[in-house]
């Protein structure tokens, strides 16, 4: 009986596994042309000075207009993307229209705005990255140090040690590095020291317990006090209320997004946003 119910269930379960993999497999052949196609789209996210309220840059996010369905979050297909090795075009894809996208901005807004695009993992694989994003900053024409990469700690378990040396290269060239969600992966205090970053950008799941854990609280303080001390910018993640920039702001947090802001845009909306959050 119990064998039966065994059999059961590993049949049951590699059929929902095979219909999972043939919608992947799908999805990876449509991601495919959709670059090309023009269905990626990047939306923005205004990154706020905590002290003065005031926008001091923006986040790439992309999404993916798919001709079927609603927008479809990067969540979704990055993932696919990253086991297909489409990654690495979607990445420098994304990094030349954020930063073509940022010119027209300086221009209509009379500002000059960081630009920060979340880059993924496996382009790190590739070692003349520095160049070939020198290439596309120069083509673009921005100054590199209104450039920042948003990395995620895993992005070097792989090679380290090429990885850190890619880094080096991009903060000579004047980019910044942002580590991105941190606190959820591991080895995270270790990476903070290791590895040559400019920013660390504190995971949402640390703000959205402000008011609610005092232990919490106490990490996010912690966190501040540590990365203060080595000289690196904190960016808080997901502020969705008053409260919680309340509790930024008084520990000395420089800066953050989230919704209490503005939720990301599409480009026409955000040049509003700009013109609000800069005044
Ligand atoms: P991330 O870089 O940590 O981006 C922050 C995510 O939090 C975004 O989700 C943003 O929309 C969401 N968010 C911001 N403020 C709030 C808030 O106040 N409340 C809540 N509930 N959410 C908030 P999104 O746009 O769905 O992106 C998810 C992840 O996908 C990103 O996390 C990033 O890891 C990845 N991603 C997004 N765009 C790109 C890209 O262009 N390239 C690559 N490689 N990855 C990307
Ligand atoms: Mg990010
Ligand atoms: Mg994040
Ligand atoms: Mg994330």
């Amino acid at each position: 009986m119990a064998k039966e119910q065994g059999r059961n269930k590993i049949f049951i379960y590699s059929n929902a596994m095979q219909e999972k993999r043939v919608a992947t497999m799908e999805l990876a052949n449509q991601l495919h042309n959709a670059i090309n196609k023009g269905e990626l789209t990047l939306h923005y996210q205004p990154i706020i000075d905590l002290k003065t309220e005031k926008i001091t840059g923006l986040e790439a996010l992309i999404r993916w207009q798919h001709p079927e369905k609603d927008l479809i979050s990067p969540m979704e297909f990055i993932p696919i993307a990253e086991n297909t090795g489409l990654i690495h075009q979607i990445n420098l894809w994304v990094l030349k229209t954020a930063c073509l996208q940022k010119k027209i901005w300086d221009k209509v807004c009379n500002c000059s705005l960081k630009i920060s695009v979340n880059f993924s993992c496996k382009s790190f694989e590739y070692p003349d990255l520095a160049e070939q994003i020198k290439n596309i900053i120069e083509e673009t024409g921005i100054n590199p140090t209104d450039v920042q990469l948003e990395i995620t700690e895993t992005t070097f378990l792989d090679n380290l040690q090429l990885g850190i040396e890619i880094l080096k290269k991009l903060q000579k060239m004047g980019i910044t590095i942002a580590l991105d969600d941190f606190g959820t992966g591991y080895s995270s205090l270790t990476y903070l020291i290791n590895l040559p970053i400019d920013a660390v950008k504190l995971d949402r799941d640390f703000i959205n317990k402000i008011g609610h854990r005092k232990e919490n609280e106490i990490i996010v303080k912690a966190i501040i006090e540590l990365a203060k001390a080595l000289n690196i910018q904190v960016v808080a993640e997901g502020i969705e209320n008053r409260e919680q920039l309340s509790f930024l702001k008084n520990i000395g947090c420089h800066q953050g997004q989230g919704y209490h802001f503005s939720k990301p845009y599409p480009p026409y909306v955000i040049e509003e946003q700009i013109k609000i959050l800069s005044s």
